[in-house]
C-alpha cells in the first residue's frame, strides 16, 4: 500500500506548524520546527506568501491528512462516508478519522506516534474483540475491545508499551484497563473531545467546491 516515505517534520514545517508526528521527539528540543520554522527546500527561507483562501482551506485538508497518517483517496472516503451520515459534516469527518483502528491504537497509549500505531496494526500485534486485526483503517464501533494480540504480549516492543503507559493520557470516550493493557470504546467523540488543531468546517469548503 503506498504510504508517505519522505522526512516526516518536513511536512510540519511545510505547514508551519508542529503536527506532532514523531512522538517523543516532538516534545524535545530536537524538532525540526524548533529551529528551523520555515519550508523545506532552497528556497524555504523565504517570505511566505500571502494565501488565497483556496490555499487555506487545501492546507487543513492537507493538514488533516498528515496528522492522522491518511492517503488523499482514502481521506475523500472518509470524507463522503461523513457527508453521507446526519449531522454536522466537519464534525463527522473528524469522528470518522478518530475512529480508526491505528488512532485509537494510538489514542489508547499502545504506540507514541500515529505511524508507530499503524506499523503495531499491520504487523499483527492487535486484536480487535477477540480476532487479530491487520488493517490499520479498520472503523472501530461503540462496545469494542482493543488488547494485543496473544502472541505479540512477550515482545519487548509490550513490555515497553506496558511499562510507560501509564504515564500517557487517554481521552474520556476511551476506557483503559492498565493492569490488562486492554482499551475499550465507550462513545464516539465529540468535538470537543478531540484535540486535534484543525479547522474541519475548512475541509468541508474544501470538498464542497
Ligand atoms: Fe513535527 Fe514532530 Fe518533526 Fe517536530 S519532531 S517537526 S512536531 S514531526
Amino acid at each position: 500500500m503506498a504510504r508517505y516515505a519522505d522526512a516526516v517534520c518536513r511536512l510540519c514545517r511545510r505547514q508551519g506548524e508542529k503536527l506532532f508526528l514523531k512522538g517523543e521527539r516532538c516534545f524535545s528540543p530536537k524538532c525540526a520546527i524548533e529551529d528551523r520554522n520555515f519550508p523545506p527546500g532552497q528556497h524555504g527561507n523565504a517570505r511566505r506568501r500571502k494565501m488565497s483562501e483556496h490555499g487555506l482551506q487545501l492546507r487543513e485538508k492537507q493538514k488533516a491528512r498528515f496528522i492522522y497518517g491518511v492517503l488523499e483517496r482514502q481521506f475523500r472516503r472518509h470524507y463522503q462516508e461523513a457527508s453521507r451520515r446526519p449531522g454536522m459534516t466537519g464534525e463527522n469527518l473528524l469522528q470518522e478519522l478518530e475512529l480508526r483502528l491505528d488512532n485509537v491504537v494510538f489514542r489508547l497509549g499502545f504506540a507514541d506516534s500515529r505511524n508507530q500505531a499503524r506499523q503495531i496494526v499491520l504487523h499483527g500485534h492487535i486484536a480487535l474483540n477477540g480476532r487479530k486485526t491487520d488493517i490499520p483503517s479498520a472503523r472501530v464501533r461503540i462496545g469494542d475491545v482493543i488488547v494485543w494480540a496473544p502472541g505479540s504480549v512477550n515482545t519487548e516492543l509490550f513490555k515497553i508499551t506496558a511499562k510507560g503507559i501509564s504515564s500517557k493520557s487517554i481521552p474520556d470516550w476511551l476506557d483503559l484497563s492498565i493492569a490488562q493493557m486492554t482499551g475499550r470504546i465507550l462513545s464516539v467523540p465529540s468535538r470537543g473531545q478531540v484535540d486535534t488543531k484543525v479547522n474541519e468546517q475548512a475541509i468541508v469548503e474544501y470538498y464542497s467546491r
